[in-house]
């Protein structure tokens, strides 16, 4: 056994979602997103990945959709752990183009208490979409402070901590092709 997979053995808790369980819902949820916009008969759909939990779940997803579709990226921060936040969320790396009329689909890992969401959606709303969704991988509606319900989602998870498919603990993780959870020992 390396040290990583060493690492692994010690810190992970229990897989919640396997591939084969993340690839299936995926494919749901596309072909949800394929009949929704191919009944609007769009010609682009700008589908927005927030930087950097989405990009696994955003990779997989885009490869589903029969759809004219561009890809973006943006970057927020997000508050310290623990926080009772009622700050605003910054914008560190915009999207690439305006977003003015178009349908707009924004691509998130998790949606917790959703007051990123809430936010970012604020801040997107601004810019006059044509049309503006959300759709996450996982939720935990059991966190929620605000009122805010994606349009599409992968699994209802309960009030634990995950990582692995694109979600991080200290920037790592992120290349688990697997959801599980962390031993409570991985955290200190
Ligand atoms: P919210 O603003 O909805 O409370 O937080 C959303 C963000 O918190 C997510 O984009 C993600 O970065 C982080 N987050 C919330 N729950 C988890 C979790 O269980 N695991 C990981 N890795 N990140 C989480």
């Amino acid at each position: 056994m390396n040290s990583w997979e060493k690492q692994l053995e010690t810190n992970i808790a229990e897989v919640l979602f396997d591939e084969a369980a993340l690839s299936q819902r995926v494919r749901e949820i596309a072909q949800q997103i394929n009949a929704d916009y191919q009944a609007l008969d769009i010609d682009e759909l700008v589908v927005v990945g927030v930087l950097r939990g989405s990009v696994v779940f955003m990779s997989d997803l885009i490869r589903q959709l029969q759809l004219p579709l561009t890809i973006d990226f943006i970057a927020i921060s997000s508050y310290a752990k623990g926080t009772h936040t009622s700050g605003m969320v910054r914008i560190l790396k915009d999207i690439g183009a305006p977003i003015t009329d178009k349908h707009v689909l924004v691509i998130e890992d998790i949606v917790d208490s959703g007051l990123t969401m809430q936010h970012l959606f604020a801040l997107l709303q601004a810019r006059a979409p044509r049309s503006l969704k959300l759709c996450t991988l996982l939720d935990k509606p059991s966190r929620r402070q605000v009122d805010i319900t994606p349009d599409y989602r992968g699994f209802e998870i309960p009030d634990v901590f995950v990582v692995g498919y694109g979600l991080d603990f200290a920037d790592q993780y992120r290349q688990l092709p697997y959801i599980g959870t962390l031993k409570p020992e991985a955290y200190q």
